[in-house]
């Protein structure tokens, strides 16, 4: 069997540093499991030399009283962030073989904070799909069940800390990202509030949505590498000036006063009845608590889906321009001119979700269609935004499921993309408000998988469902 069972940097830190106790130690066990399971295919390339000598590193500084925040917290990156001198294929093609000549903001602040990167993570390509199988190096199974899906697109993030290959990840949420595979693989997964977190150095899906947040075994690490991570960076425009707090500080298991949404149009048929018992539980559970539970309606709803797929392919379609095959990644042998250049490159390059989300994105931005298409859904995306601005006049957070079913099985979705689309039901709302929200959890169905449930936030409220998630992790333990 696997040689380390889910460790958390709690654990780590309660641990008498010793010689079987020490950071390399730590790694080689995670370097071992990799290998065991070489068959998850969670990473697309893994640091071995550089993270034990990193760990031979942090001992040193650990004897010497040079603790610093995440000394000894070893974390999996998902491949779409830039670290420098690393490959950053983004598992795609076109991307193959080029290496990253910076380190993203959220890569400085994990290495000013001492934290031992093992590698970098598989994902859909571009973070485009909700299954890990749209990767270019093949698809990543779910640790738990190797005969389903682990989720994605950070698929390879999640799979990483459900198989102990490390304590924490770093994945993206576009719309839902990192909530959906952390639901399928049984692990906490934070999407934190647009703007909390520097994208300096993430490649651009959808501008306007992405956000890099934390994978962990519990919310007190996900706590942890967020308080890291987050917070304003001149290099990114779009990061917000707003004081990161001491999470930990405030997780202190008092949530009386709290009042609770349940929006009723996340409650409907669709939903499979095993994921609404559990939520159920869940909510009697709060209430033994203190908290308050009102019903609440989020009316357009039913418009999050088509609004989010014409949007992030608009912004995608023009994100993804720059791959021309003339400034970076993989250029046409076969061709004559340079339109042929352009043409040949993009299309031996992308995948086929890339080129039907570029091809989607581009008719939807195309003069006549501009005002039908791409208008409309900025509108929507407003009335969706206050929506739970409305909400949340009366309510703290809102406590909805994370999927509307568990793992699917793998190859189950492939041929319908919309089905596929379909499965972010719950997530993407957040993404299209901009609002921070935590993926939990909660038991297991018949089958043993693992089942998700979301708490939505507050603008910059990642506080509130951090400490709601500790509470709820401390009665399952
Ligand atoms: N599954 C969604 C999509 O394919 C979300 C992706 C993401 O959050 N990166 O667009």
């Amino acid at each position: 069997m696997h040689s380390v069972s889910s460790y958390s940097y709690d654990d780590f830190l309660n641990q008498t540093p010793d010689n079987n106790n020490s950071v390399l130690n730590i790694v080689e066990k995670y370097l071992k499991n990799i290998e065991l399971r070489k068959n998850i295919n969670a990473f697309t390339e893994v640091y071995n030399e550089e993270s034990i000598a990193n760990a031979k590193k942090t001992d040193q500084e650990l004897k010497s009283n040079n603790k610093k925040k995440l000394s000894g917290f070893v974390i999996a990156v998902k491949d779409i962030i830039s670290i420098e001198g690393k490959k950053l294929t983004c598992a795609s093609k076109i991307l193959k073989d080029f290496t990253s000549l910076y380190d993203a903001t959220v890569i400085k602040k994990l290495k000013d904070a001492d934290a031992i990167i093992i590698g970098k993570t598989n994902c859909d390509e571009f973070a485009m799909g909700s299954s890990g199988e749209n990767s270019s190096i093949g698809k990543t199974l779910n640790p738990v069940n190797e005969a389903k899906v682990p989720g994605g697109s950070s698929s390879g993030s999640a799979a990483a800390v459900a198989a102990n290959f490390s304590m924490g990840s770093l994945g993206t949420d576009t719309g839902g990202s990192i909530r959906q595979p952390a639901g399928f693989c049984g692990i906490v997964g934070l999407k934190p509030t647009y703007g909390r977190v520097s994208r300096y150095g993430l490649v651009a899906f959808a501008s306007s949505f992405d956000q890099i947040g934390p994978f962990a075994n519990n919310s007190r690490d996900a706590a942890r590498i967020l308080e890291v991570i987050a917070g304003h960076d001149p290099l990114d425009s779009t990061s917000a000036n707003i004081p990161v707090p001491n999470y930990l500080e405030k997780m202190n298991g008092d949530l009386k006063n709290l009042k609770i949404g349940l929006p009723k149009e996340y409650f409907d048929d669709s939903l499979n009845p095993e994921i609404k018992k559990s939520i159920e539980l869940k909510i009697e559970f709060l209430k033994s608590k203190g908290v308050k539970f009102v019903e609440v309606s989020l009316p357009h709803t039913e418009y999050t889906i088509p609004a989010y797929y014409i949007l992030t392919t608009a912004e995608a379609s023009s994100n993804l321009a720059r791959y021309d095959g003339a400034r970076y990644g993989h250029r046409s042998k076969n061709s004559n001119t340079m339109e042929e250049m352009f043409v040949n490159s993009r299309s031996e390059g992308f995948g086929n979700e890339v080129k039907r989300r570029i091809m989607l994105g581009t008719y939807v931005l195309s003069s006549g269609y501009y005002d039908a298409y791409y208008k409309k859904a900025q509108k929507v995306r407003r009335l969706i935004q206050k929506d739970f601005l409305d909400v949340f006049k009366n309510v703290d957070c809102l406590l909805t499921p994370t999927s509307p079913t568990t793992a699917f099985n793998l190859g189950e979705k492939t041929k319908n993309p919309l089905e596929m689309y379909l499965s972010d039901i719950y997530t993407v709302s957040v993404n299209l408000a901009g609002l921070p929200a935590i993926s939990i959890p909660s038991g297991k169905d018949k089958n043993n998988l693992p089942i998700g449930i979301q708490l939505i936030g507050k603008h910059f409220d990642e506080q509130t469902l951090l400490k709601i998630a500790d509470v709820c992790e401390n009665n399952l333990n």
